[in-house]
């Protein structure tokens, strides 16, 4: 019998912000769907992070509840379990600009939880809208959600980002003054998988759930057929991508899409 999958939400009161919380339902709900026991832990500030859970979750946040929440979280005891070598943390927008080393929020200038190499500014305007990412260094396909957020996030060499944004801000332009307008989203680092993408980000997007939930358990898993979670994404891809974006963003990623 494999033993419980123990998903932790980090301060879900501070950060679960544009229906966040939903990613720990969407990973419940693909686990339970296999057989596999998982269960949601939602610690809250004052409670203590258990070590060794299996996947950790930190969601946006607005601003005085981020900087209130990297407070919190800034003592190295307090964010141990995310700390600790080869831990499984998905972190979106504040979460992501937490995990770096400075971000800007509410007027200040704030040091981060220093996990990954990364430096949160706050950019000419507000990025409100679809964000379409493909990544490139993990096999899953192209990446659906929305972002709103004003940081921008430079991230310091060697970082890797999760993908090239096809459509919207995310971290914002990798050269700040070029024309080209290349644009990263999020960062990736050991298991750490950081994004601006909300959506929930694993509700339209089921195979990074799926790749969450793989690195938890270390093994392989049941296909699960989700009409409902394959209609929303080819929808909302459709809607945001032309249909010549669809076919560069399949084509990128090798892979076929169920895009009419
Ligand atoms: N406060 C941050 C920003 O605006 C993060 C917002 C969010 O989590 N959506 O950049």
């Amino acid at each position: 019998m494999t033993s419980s999958v123990v998903i932790v939400h980090i301060y879900p009161s501070l950060l679960g912000l544009y229906g966040d919380r939903g990613n720990a339902l969407v990973l419940l709900d693909r686990a339970h769907a296999r057989g596999i026991p998982a269960e949601l832990l939602e610690i809250e500030p004052g409670e203590t992070i258990p070590e060794q859970a299996d996947i950790y979750l930190i969601g946006g946040g607005e601003d005085l509840a981020q900087v209130t929440a990297t407070n919190l979280l800034r003592s190295a005891e307090r964010s141990a379990a995310i700390r600790a070598e080869g831990a499984v943390v998905l972190a979106v927008c504040a979460g992501l600009q937490m995990l770096g080393t400075e971000f800007r929020a509410a007027g200040q200038q704030v040091r981060g939880l220093g996990l990954v190499d990364a430096v949160t500014t706050v950019g000419p305007d507000r990025a409100v809208g679809e964000l379409v990412t493909e990544p490139e260094h993990l096999p899953i396909p192209t990446l659906t959600g929305f972002e709103n957020h004003a940081g921008r996030t430079a991230l310091g060499p060697g970082v890797m980002p999760l993908g090239r944004v096809i459509v919207g801000i995310g971290n914002g332009d990798v050269e700040p003054d070029s024309s080209a307008g290349e644009r990263v989203d999020g960062f990736i680092h050991d298991r750490i998988v950081a994004t601006y993408l909300h959506g929930p980000v694993l509700a339209r997007n089921p195979a990074l759930a799926d790749l969450l939930l793989r690195w938890a358990t270390g093994g392989e898993l049941a296909t699960l057929e989700d009409r409902t979670a394959e209609a929303l994404r080819n929808e909302r891809l459709a809607a945001t991508l032309s249909s010549r974006q669809v076919r560069r963003a399949s084509a990128a990623s090798g892979r076929r899409t169920e895009l009419g």
